[in-house]
């Protein structure tokens, strides 16, 4: 599944907000890999949500937050990856964006699923990171 891009982020409310993560380009958001939970409702119910069952329950439950119940379960679809997994930062000068950026939307918009990319400022360096 989609975990999160820092790998110490809650996994109840990462899934229950949407859950950006290093996956998501090929498997979507952390909540798009959620196949069904076990909460419990404001007034002590314990209810099981899916697709099939209560399933406007569930579609609240994927983005809404804990709105709706304390989620006590989650049940997650998991996919392979590797047996190699590349990852990194690479940092340039901030007098550079301009390239850096031009280079990084031409590159990118011919990049398979398999890539999951962000580019943008890391104001404290002075630098523009990939
Ligand atoms: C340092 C940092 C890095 C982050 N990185 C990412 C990232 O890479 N990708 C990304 O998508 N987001 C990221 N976030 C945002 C993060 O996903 C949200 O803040 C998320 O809500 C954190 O979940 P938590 O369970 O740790 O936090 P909490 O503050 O415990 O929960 C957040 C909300 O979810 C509710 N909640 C928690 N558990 C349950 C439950 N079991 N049932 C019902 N409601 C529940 C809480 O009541 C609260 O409203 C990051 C946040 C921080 C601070």
């Amino acid at each position: 599944m989609t975990g999160g891009v820092v790998s110490t982020t809650g996994v109840a409310g990462l899934t229950l907000g949407g859950g950006l993560g290093w996956l998501m380009s090929k498997h979507g958001l952390a909540l798009d890999n959620l196949q069904s939970v076990e909460l419990v409702t404001a007034n002590g119910r314990v209810l099981q949500a899916s697709s099939k069952e209560h399933p406007d329950l569930f579609w609240a439950t994927r983005g809404g937050g804990g709105n709706f119940g304390v989620v006590t379960s989650f049940e997650f679809q998991l996919h392979s990856v590797g047996p190699t997994v590349t990852g990194g930062i690479i940092a340039h000068p901030f007098e550079r964006a301009g390239d850096m950026l031009r280079f990084y939307r031409d590159i990118t918009a011919a990049l398979p699923d398999d890539h999951t990319v962000f580019a943008g400022p890391e104001a404290k360096k002075g630098s523009i990171c990939v």
